[in-house]
Parts: C-alpha cells; structure tokens; sequence
C-alpha cells in the first residue's frame, strides 16, 4: 500500500536498516535465523526537496487510514512519521517508520536518476555500519532491487561489523555501544580498522567532549542510555559489558570504569537476585545493573561523580539519589550489622530500608555481613509475629505504649526462635 501510494505521487520507496539486514540474515542461513519483523524502516525519495518534506507523514497518513488501529507519531519537522500497532489482530506489535530521504545537499531538479541514486545513498551513507546501510527498493522501476553501496552483504557473510567512515564514532560515540551490539548479538567481529577507529575515538576523549558539551546535547546522553539499557536487557549482557572492557568503552561511562573481577562478581550476583526472587521483579533489571555499574566507581568530585554521571544519563531521580547517598549507607548499615547477632537486631538495623539500595550495599560486604542481608531479604523481613495487636486485645490488654513495645518483644521472640515456633509460648511469655 504504501510502495502504491508514493508510486502514486512519483517518489521512490525503500525498505532499510535493521530489517533488510535481518532479512538475509534470514537468507544466509534459515534454519537459524527466525525473522520477526516488529520493527521496519522506510525511506521515502520525492527527488527534490519541496516533495519531499511531509512525504513520510503523507505515506504514513495513507497507511493510516487503510490499515484503522495504528498512532501516528510525527517528529523532526515532519521528516519522520511513526505508525505503531498494538496488539493488532493484523499486525500484532509492529512499529513503521517512514522518514524522508535527506537531500539536503543534492537540491537537483526532479527527475533525474542521478540524483535519486545519490539521495537514498547519502541516506544510507549516514547510517552506523554497513550492514545496516543496505534498503531495498519497493517501487518500480527496479521494484526488490538491493542497494548495496558499502559492501554491507559481504560484511553480512563473512561476520563484520564495519563503519562506513574512519570520523563514524566521533560523529556519534553512541555507535561505539552500537558496534559491540550487533557484533555480539549475531557472534560478529568488529572488523578490524573499524576498532582502531573506536580505540582511537576513546583515546581522543569522545565521551569527555561530549559529556562537557551535556546538557547542549541531552540527545546525545539520552540515546547513550537507550543503548545502554538495550544492551543490558539482553541475554547476552555479560559478553557485551566483556567486549565493551576489551575496547576501554567502560571509560566512556567513567574513566575509572574497568570490569574488574569485584565488579563482574557483584554484577553476576545481582542478576542472580534478580531473577531468582520473585518480590524482586518490580526492580528494572538493567537498571540495577548499570546502578551496579557506577556504584563501583570511587566517589569522585563534581561532574565525575557516580550521581553526576546518573544524571548526565538521564536516569530516574531515585538512583541518583541513590547512588549519592550509597557511601552513607554503606557505613551506617555496615555499622549496624557487624554488631547485630540475632535476626530482631538484623531486622532493627534493616527495617524500611529500600530494596534497591540495600542489595546495593550488600554487594559490597563481606561473605558474614552478606548473609545476614540475605536472610533479612528473603526470610526475616516477611516473618509474622506470633501474636498480632487482636490477640493481645483478645489476651485484655489495651493500647498505648506499652502495648507497642510488648508487640516489638514478641515479634523479636519470634525471629529469633525464643518461643519455639508456639502461640502457646508465646502467650506464656506475654501472660
Ligand atoms: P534492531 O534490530 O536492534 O532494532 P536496527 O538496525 O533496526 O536494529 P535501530 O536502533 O532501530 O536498529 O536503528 C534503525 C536504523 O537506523 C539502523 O539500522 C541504522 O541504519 C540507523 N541508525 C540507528 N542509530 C544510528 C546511529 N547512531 N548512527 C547511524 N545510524 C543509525
């Protein structure tokens, strides 16, 4: 429909990016490579400039209209128009994107191949590597025909994630994170040429640059994020946050950042955690991940502080917060463990402290102090006392303070096993 309507109106369609790659992928080996399109990418090429603007919303508004159930998003200055489906007895969850082809610099006459070539290749020019620089036309004349200008298909087979020009990662350092994606997402190698060019981006000071240009460009550390919390969400964090290490991208993060054998033993542990125990899910996985991250960072001065850097990204006010307040924390509840025997005094100690930033501590603390956190996590913090507030109403006693603290002895006699397990015990002690 769509490849209908710009024929219509005289442009030129392609499908590009990630779908074309996955696509062959698909290709090169089916058995096992499923491809699932959620996500497609269209350019739209109306020759010259004053055509062009809207296109993609035009394009996009047409598919609206004849495919009901989808939002239409339009951003940057109507050069692109996003239509979402959710859930769709059709589509199920199927994000489009139309954008219009960029000609900026070719603001030729219409009509004129040349210039509809060089419009879709600067396109794809732009883009991070060449296997995700490849589109296929979905128009006539030449409706399938594959551009491949960059040698983007030889990278497919034989496994490269390679940039289009040597400036690519200071253009843009968030490609540095996108490079370790793709190549561990599919088992590729970052060509070779293309990682000096990212070890020489991080040895140029990159993210330094950018990070002082912040917040001018609250983009650039906004798209850092997403890369970032695409990257640890995946099943294949550790290898990523491993590759990452290998090229010294950890520094873009911090410059002390180094996946030492601490950090990746604190990291294991809370992914561990986290799935394991159930009334852990609310947290955001990835998110307690990069909090592990940073908190590993020594606490610095000024805009290289674990906080500073959780803002620079974006993060929620709670983990800046909490990673501001982490040292404190560490200390008062070290503190108070190493002198805590029983589990009432653990749970004195612990009560009402965040989940969060408690396993954040606790990652921190030796094997003996570790434990007692975990037994208040996952046993102590949910033990109910053997007598609630009605049975001592029950028993003829009324509240007021002493009520309070008799409630407090009994719940202390419970965890710490002084009636047995026994209401009647209980009851005795209380009697
Ligand atoms: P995925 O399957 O992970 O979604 P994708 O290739 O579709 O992979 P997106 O992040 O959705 O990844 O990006 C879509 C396309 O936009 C990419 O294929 C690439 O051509 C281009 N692109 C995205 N980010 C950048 C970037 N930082 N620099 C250059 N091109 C980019």
């Amino acid at each position: 429909t769509a490849a209908q309507a710009a024929q219509e109106r005289g442009w030129q369609l392609y499908l590009v990016g990630g779908a074309v790659r996955d696509v062959l992928r698909g290709m090169q080996s089916p058995q096992e490579t499923e491809v699932v399109l959620t996500d497609i990418d269209l350019v739209v090429d109306g020759f010259h400039q004053s055509a062009t603007v809207g296109a993609g919303v035009e394009l996009a508004t047409v598919l609206q209209e004849r495919f009901a159930g989808a939002r239409l998003d339009v951003h940057g200055a109507f050069q692109t128009a996003a239509l979402l489906w959710h859930n769709d007895p059709v589509f199920d969850s199927l994000w489009l994107d139309i954008a219009t082809a960029r000609t900026e610099f070719y603001p030729y006459p219409a009509a004129n191949p040349e210039v509809e070539a060089s419009s879709i290749r600067q396109d794809l020019y732009r883009r991070d590597f060449t296997i995700n620089a490849l589109a296929i036309r979905l128009t006539t004349p030449r409706q399938g025909k594959l551009l491949d200008f960059f040698g983007g298909v030889l990278d497919l087979q034989r496994g490269w994630v390679r940039v289009l020009h040597a400036n690519s990662f200071i253009e843009d350092p968030t490609r540095i994170f996108r490079a370790v994606r793709f190549a561990v997402r599919f088992g590729f190698e970052i060509e070779p040429e293309t990682e000096r060019f990212i070890r020489h981006a991080i040895a140029s000071g990159v993210y330094e640059r950018s990070r002082s240009l912040n917040p001018r460009t609250p983009a650039l550390q906004a798209r850092l994020k997403s890369e970032l919390k695409y990257l640890l969400q995946a099943s294949y964090w550790p290898r990523a946050l491993r590759e990452l290490d290998r090229l010294g991208a950890l520094q873009c993060l911090h410059p002390q950042l180094r996946l030492t054998r601490e950090l990746w033993r604190r990291l294991q542990l809370m992914d561990r955690g986290l799935r394991r125990f159930e009334n852990w899910h609310h947290l955001s996985h990835w998110r307690m991940l990069l909090e592990v991250l940073l908190s590993q960072v020594e606490m610095g001065d000024g805009e290289f502080s674990r906080a500073a850097v959780a803002q620079q990204l974006q993060l929620p006010e709670e983990t800046v917060q909490r990673l501001a307040t982490l040292g404190e924390r560490c200390e008062r509840l070290q503190g108070g463990l190493k002198l805590a025997r029983r589990p009432s005094e653990v749970v004195q100690v612990l009560e009402g402290e965040e989940l969060a930033g408690l396993l954040l501590v606790a990652l921190g603390m030796g094997r003996s102090l570790r434990r007692k956190v975990w037994q208040y996590l996952t046993e102590w913090a949910h033990v109910k006392p053997l007598l609630n507030g009605e049975d001592l109403k029950q028993l003829g006693y009324k509240p007021g303070p002493q009520f309070k603290e008799m409630l407090a002895d009994i719940q202390a006699g419970t965890l710490d096993g002084d009636f047995g397990g026994s209401r009647e015990a209980a009851i005795a002690f209380v009697c």
